[in-house]
């Protein structure tokens, strides 16, 4: 066997087998098999696709490649998002999920192509530990509810190692690798249900609902082979969620939603998703557990409880990285604005410095976007859109611009949450 004929085969269109792909991660691994390899099957893959079976086995070979996690906690819940611009529900649920006395252990990532990762945002709160010993994690759910912390070594590595190539190599869109990763390791850190937010639209990686609902299918069809519950929730990436992007950033409107002044897409998601988990883990009908979850976000149990997530994990609230080059941006014209270019946003503020361009590039916390208008707003010529937030790095005031369609007739604005598959 060999990695070439390999390539070649998915080139083709041909299946890969249990043996095929197991020879690929093990090589991967091993540093056998070079980047440069692994990423022109990576392209393959995500031209050509890969059948319910190839994912089924790079699921498996990737919950294989790592440790699998009982961490002894009882019927655990987890929540996934597969990426959007400004999505920082995670920041907000662990906290408040915990807060109705629901174990929440969670293990998050870092931003991926245009997309931002819970873990980078932790990390604009100063001296924030992504990192905890396998003993530290359960030790702090068992006494407070709640953890959050980056994938360790050991937790289905292969996805560690091929998500962060993904990144830079333009393979982040494709509905087999999004299962694959997403699925290896929720299976490998023991979650018993698992809410998956599927984003879909011009700023996530899945831009339309079939694709959505076929990925939905996928990771449905592996958590039932590991008798794991898995319900998806697609939710709509015409827009960011919230109004700010970029890590601090996104940190400082978390608070504001648990402290039950978030904005109302933020807050609605928030409350759907943290329903779901609730309602699964505490087994108990949708309305009590509604209730329970908007309680907690007036009641400020929800804020208490990300105050001591915080402190437990050494972070300092009072001293979270936002930059002070900021920059009001104005619209040259009057309309209402009917589509906002959401990936192209999310690329500046990855390229101001908020994301990667290169694996070991090191992320400008401070950096992003508060947005003032969103879709369906009407904005008056010479009215502030948007406030960016520079530090090393600049950007041209009519790139930004050019991502908001301006028009005179205000079109129908998209629902935020589109089908719940399970
Ligand atoms: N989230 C993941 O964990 N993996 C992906 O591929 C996309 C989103």
């Amino acid at each position: 066997m060999n990695i070439i004929d390999i390539i070649t085969k998915k080139k083709n269109k041909q299946e890969l087998t249990y043996e095929d792909l197991d020879f690929v991660i093990n090589g991967f691994m091993k540093n056998e098999i070079k980047d440069y390899q692994i990423s022109s099957l990576l392209m393959a893959i995500v031209i050509n696709g890969m059948t319910l079976e190839e994912t089924s086995f790079l699921t498996d070979i990737m919950i294989k490649s790592g440790d699998l996690i009982d961490l002894e906690l009882g019927d655990l819940v987890d929540k996934h998002s597969t990426g959007g611009v400004g999505d920082k529900t995670t920041l907000i649920l662990a906290p408040l999920v915990a807060s109705t006395g629901v174990h929440v252990a969670k293990m998050s990532g870092r931003g991926l192509g245009h997309t931002g990762g819970t873990i980078d945002k932790l990390e604009s709160i100063d001296g924030f530990k992504v990192e905890l010993t396998k003993q530290e994690f359960i030790s702090q759910v068992n006494k407070i509810g709640v953890s959050v912390i980056s994938q360790t070594g050991n937790i289905a590595p292969a996805d560690k190692k091929l998500y962060a190539l993904r990144d830079v190599t333009g393979t982040t869109e494709s509905i087999p690798l999004i299962a694959s990763s997403i699925m290896s390791k929720k299976i490998a850190s023991g979650a018993k249900y698992i809410v998956i937010d599927v984003k879909v639209g011009n700023g996530a990686l899945i831009k339309n609902i079939s694709d959505a609902k076929k990925l939905s299918e996928y990771m449905i069809h592996i958590g039932k082979k590991y008798e794991r519950k898995v319900v998806c929730v697609l939710t709509n990436m015409d827009y960011p969620l919230g109004n700010n992007i970029g890590n601090g950033l996104e940190v400082i409107e978390s608070i504001n939603c648990l402290k039950g002044n978030g904005p109302k897409d933020l807050e609605k998601l928030v409350i759907k998703l943290g329903t779901l988990m609730v309602s699964l883990a505490k087994k108990v009908d949708i309305k009590e557990a509604e209730q329970e979850i908007k309680e907690n976000l007036t009641n400020n149990k929800a804020y208490l409880k990300f105050e001591e997530f915080v402190n437990a994990q050494s972070g300092d609230l009072n001293k979270i990285e936002i930059s002070n080059r900021i920059f009001s941006i104005k619209s040259n014209k009057e309309g209402f604005i009917n589509y906002i270019d959401t990936f192209k946003l999310g690329e500046i503020v990855k390229n101001i410095g908020g994301g990667r361009q290169n694996k070991e590039d090191t992320i400008d916390y401070g950096v992003g976007i508060v947005l003032n208008k969103k879709t369906g707003d009407l904005v008056f010529e010479n009215e502030e859109i948007l406030k960016i937030y520079l530090n090393k790095k600049d950007v041209k005031i009519s790139e930004v611009l050019d991502c908001f369609v301006i028009s005179d007739i205000l079109e129908e604005k998209q629902k935020l949450i589109l089908d719940i598959i399970e």
